[in-house]
């Protein structure tokens, strides 16, 4: 029999939240070891959940599930499969998230599928406990030629875990891998790139930003391997600037504009404060600009100067804005709602002494689904802007 834990009464709105913080716990019994999965109780007694434990980490249960079910390899295997299916059938080249952790009640577990392959980040020891349950599921869904995993997360410190990387099945991802985006083809380093080798949760906004490039000066900010100004000049941008501080990101940036017929595009090895600094300084104008930073705020503690950065970016971009300029600002700060972001991006345009019209306020594809019983799920800001 699975062993019980117990838990404190809740506050309302954490009432059915996957997360059960250190201070909810009442009991949690000795002999349970750390990525076992228990049921959970509430303070009545009554069956409330089954989540897997871990006493490193200050969210000590993350709920699996609602429901009085044994969590066994076929239920791995059930809920691998409800997620694949839920994303459809998919063209065979395409990038698309086919798990998103909590989004697809399955906490701690990210699974990308770049063509024939799968890029597998495992955040938790729950589930690194059920690996080899997950990767079976894994191949028993998708077929894959190969599963990769990129579990070189910083998180995993708070599980105590360490970094791990590495082939979990079937081939190694080959070092030419591409997908296709719409009319872009990407080059994907599964193994050596930035998180699983894309930012696929900007794909629907990288099409819906190159609506607005089409003759534009386009200047596209912390650009990694360059998604947003392949689109844009695909969608027939007059230039387009790719600026990233990363130079291995700059040379997949200039290998995916040279894919895509643009091998002449200037990508920037910068810092794109100083960039758009010296650029607004020096009076520079763009028809569009955008600003897709990594994550300024992490915590609560990191809030007041993420949105320093935020602000001073935007500014920045806002005053080199030509008229009737198009700005695309992306924050992916969990512990900023877009209402705050919106304050944000609103104050910088105070200070530039601009108007801007707001045209999209976008944020996660369907394939980052979000759970609603838990708001950091939903994290992916993105607002687009014109200057009147
Ligand atoms: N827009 C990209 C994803 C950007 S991720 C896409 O669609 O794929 C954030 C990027 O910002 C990373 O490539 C990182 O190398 C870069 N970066 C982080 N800090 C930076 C800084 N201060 N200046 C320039 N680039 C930075």
């Amino acid at each position: 029999m699975t062993p019980a834990a117990r838990i404190r009464p809740r506050r309302p709105e954490r009432a059915r939240h996957p997360w059960i913080f250190e201070g909810e716990v009442a009991e949690l019994p000795a002999g349970v070891a750390d990525g076992e999965v228990v049921t959970v109780l509430d303070h009545r007694g009554a069956f409330f959940a089954r989540a897997y434990c871990n006493r490193k980490s200050k969210i000590v249960l993350r709920v699996l599930t609602w429901v009085d079910e044994p969590v066994d390899a076929a239920w791995w295997r059930r809920r691998i499969n409800d997620a694949v299916a839920r994303r459809g059938m998919q063209p065979v080249d395409a990038g698309v998230r086919l798990v998103n952790a909590e989004g697809d009640g399955l906490p701690g577990l990210v699974v990308d599928k770049y063509g024939a392959w799968l890029a597998v980040q495992i955040s938790t020891l729950g589930v690194e406990s059920a690996r080899e349950a997950v990767v079976a599921a894994l191949r028993a869904s998708c077929s894959p030629e190969g599963i990769f995993e990129r579990s070189d997360l910083p998180e995993r410190e708070l599980e105590g875990l360490a970094r791990r990387t590495g082939v979990m099945a079937g081939a190694p991802p080959p070092p030419e891998l591409e997908i296709v985006e719409g009319r872009a083809r990407l080059k994907v380093d599964i193994a050596g790139g930035q998180k699983t080798g894309l930012f696929l949760d900007q794909r629907l906004n990288r099409a819906a930003a190159a609506a607005y490039s089409a003759g534009r000066t386009v200047l596209n900010c912390f650009a990694y391997s360059g998604g947003f100004s392949v689109h844009a000049a695909l969608a027939g941008a007059a230039e387009v600037t790719s600026v990233d501080i990363s130079a291995e990101a700059c040379r997949l940036a200039r290998e995916n504009m040279a894919r895509n017929g643009f091998a002449e595009a200037p990508v920037i090895e910068a810092n794109c404060f100083n960039y758009l600094r010296d650029a607004s300084d020096a009076g520079r104008t763009f028809g569009q600009i955008i600003l897709d930073p990594p994550a300024f705020a992490r915590g609560k503690s990191t809030a007041e100067a993420a949105s320093r950065g935020y602000k001073e970016i935007n500014l920045r971009a806002i005053k080199m804005l030509e008229p009737g300029g198009v700005l695309v600002t992306c924050s992916c700060s969990r512990p900023l709602t877009p209402r705050d972001f919106l304050g944000l991006v609103w104050s910088a345009a105070l200070d530039a002494g601009r108007e801007l019209q707001i045209v999209e306020e976008r944020g996660q594809p369907t394939d980052h689904p979000a759970l609603l019983n838990a708001p950091e799920t939903s994290y992916l800001k993105c607002i687009i802007l014109r200057a009147i």
